[in-house]
């Protein structure tokens, strides 16, 4: 099924046939095809080849190393069917959010163009006369991307364009459940490569595998940044080990997205909100909505309307027009039931939450998305699990709803619906939301680009894709220049 995508977006088959890492689509669980894993000998080689591309590639002018990424985002609209596919197979997501995905990598490509014209500094006055100060930022050094399952393809994107315009070659681990997509994005850069022309090899580089060879990468002194996208877990054993050597770290890590829906709301809109952000994606994504905190006057009415809209939602093969396709795979679907357990046990009503069509896909794993009606916030709430399970809790005043939105670890994504200006400024203000997303009458998830994205506590506290992300991938220096016939000292010092 997806040798046709895969040489339509030129990745040669020996590639995908001649593996040891099993690949498996989440559509029906058949193996879809085999890798060969990297060792961390490959690790070691493949780092080394990037520290000599970026000897080079650090002093092409950025306009330039624009023009490389103006090319990936037009071999990318070429190639939006195939990629967007491919995504759909390999991690399960509907046709539509597929393609959205590969949308999002070429708006990234744009917005990576415009910004090698932009990578500002400052002018600084100086104290001293006949001195002039500025701030420049320089390449910063290979950039190591490790990344999850769910987002398998835009992540590399958001990283890479910037990563490659502000003067970076990158080494991209993608998650082991989503190789294929990786091997179609490593083939389409070197399409965009083979039209750039001079360009030093091995700017973009893929070391498929397991924790082992990740871990690998993130211990590398020769490694300057590692942008990783993943559980809290996983953070919490990169980030350590990162500041140990003094590397930087971005980290994109769990979220635990909250809506607060006020009695002023536009109940429909809020509705379609709702809807999209919890269910989408089968509650796969890092900014899915997990916790509705609903007004106690609105709370049965929203509750029966959730339910009555989760009945029509279509749940089935994502490729066939359905709007919720299968979990990852069985691990997800084992965590999906526990919590539902969990929360039941500790007094929670739980509607859906089943498997469905097991007998069709005995190896796939398909379910109705759950509410559960809590009385208040159980821990339960307070975990990320990575399914679409919805919390409904109810509060009775706005501050009360506020304390309970920022009561959990995460921090990543949140929004208010409400037509009242003081509560949606209040949510947005210094002691509203604590999350790096706060939206107004818009769901938790379905970012754009050009904002910065990422979130506080335990999701990382790491910005990448759009704004002043960029000065990740960059070293910043401050310069002082004399151009006088004196040696005047800083703060009047005299020296003798
Ligand atoms: P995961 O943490 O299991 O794996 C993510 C990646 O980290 C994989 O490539 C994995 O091999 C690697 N990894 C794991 N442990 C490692 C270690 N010790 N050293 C080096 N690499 C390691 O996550 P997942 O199940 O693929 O994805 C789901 C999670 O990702 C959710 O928690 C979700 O919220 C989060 N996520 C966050 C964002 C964000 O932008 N904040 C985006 C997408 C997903």
């Amino acid at each position: 099924m997806i040798e046709q995508f895969m040489s339509a977006m030129g990745v040669d088959k020996t590639l995908f046939d001649n593996g040891d890492l099993k690949v498996t689509t989440p559509i029906d669980g058949s193996q879809i095809g085999t890798v060969k894993m990297d060792g961390i000998a490959d690790v070691q080689s493949k780092i080394n080849n990037a520290k000599t591309a970026f000897q080079a590639w650090r002093v092409v002018p950025a306009p330039k190393r624009g023009e490389l990424i103006r090319l990936l985002g037009e071999v990318l609209r070429e190639h939006k069917e195939d990629l967007g596919a491919l995504v759909s197979i390999e991690a399960g997501k509907i046709k539509e959010e597929g393609l959205g995905e590969v949308q999002e990598m070429i708006d990234i490509c744009d917005f990576a163009v415009g910004l090698s014209r932009q990578l500002y500094g400052l002018t600084i006055a100086s104290e001293r006369a006949g001195h002039h100060m500025r701030e420049t930022w320089h390449p910063l050094g290979v950039i190591g991307v490790i990344s999850a399952f769910n987002f398998p393809v835009a992540v590399w994107s958001w990283n890479t364009a910037l990563a490659i315009v502000c003067g970076n070659p990158v080494i991209w681990k993608p998650s082991e459940k989503t190789p294929l997509v990786a091997l179609a994005c490593q083939a389409l850069f070197e399409k965009a490569l083979a039209k750039f022309g001079d360009a030093p090899e091995h700017l973009s580089q893929l070391i498929i595998g397991h924790v082992d060879v990740g871990n690998a990468l993130v211990e590398s002194e020769d490694v300057a940044l590692i942008s990783a996208t993943g559980s809290t877990r996983m953070g919490r054993e990169v980030a350590p080990k990162v500041a140990a050597r003094f590397g930087k770290c971005l980290l994109e890590l769990g979220g635990n997205n909250a809506m607060i829906l006020a009695p002023s709301a536009d109940l429909n809109l809020a509705l379609r909100g709702i809807l999209f952000s919890a269910v989408g994606t089968a509650g796969q994504r890092c900014t899915t909505l997990r916790r509705l905190i609903v007004h106690d006057s609105l709370k049965d009415e929203v509750v029966r309307k959730i339910k009555s809209a989760y009945e029509t939602v279509t749940i089935g093969d994502p490729l066939k027009g359905n709007l919720v396709g299968p979990l990852i795979d069985k691990d997800s679907f084992e965590s999906m039931q526990s919590a539902l357990e969990r929360a039941k046990s500790a007094g929670g009503k739980v509607t859906g939450g089943e498997r469905v069509l097991a007998d069709e896909h005995s190896d796939a794993y398909y379910v109705k998305p759950a509410i559960v009606e809590l009385d208040s916030q159980l821990d339960v709430a307070k975990t990320e699990t990575f399914a679409p399970i919805l919390y409904v809790m109810s509060y009775h005043d706005f501050d009360e709803a506020l304390a309970m939105q920022n009561d959990v670890p995460q921090g990543l994504s949140s929004c208010v619906f409400t037509n009242d200006i003081r509560e949606a400024e209040l949510f947005l203000s210094a002691r509203g939301s604590d999350c790096g997303i706060a939206n107004v009458n818009i769901g938790t998830s379905g970012a754009e680009i050009g904002g910065a994205f990422g979130g506080e506590k335990e999701t990382g506290g790491g910005r990448e894709s759009g704004s002043d992300a960029w000065k990740n991938y960059m070293r910043r220096q401050t310069n002082t220049v004399n151009y006088s016939t004196e040696l005047p000292l800083a703060q009047g010092i005299n020296f003798g």
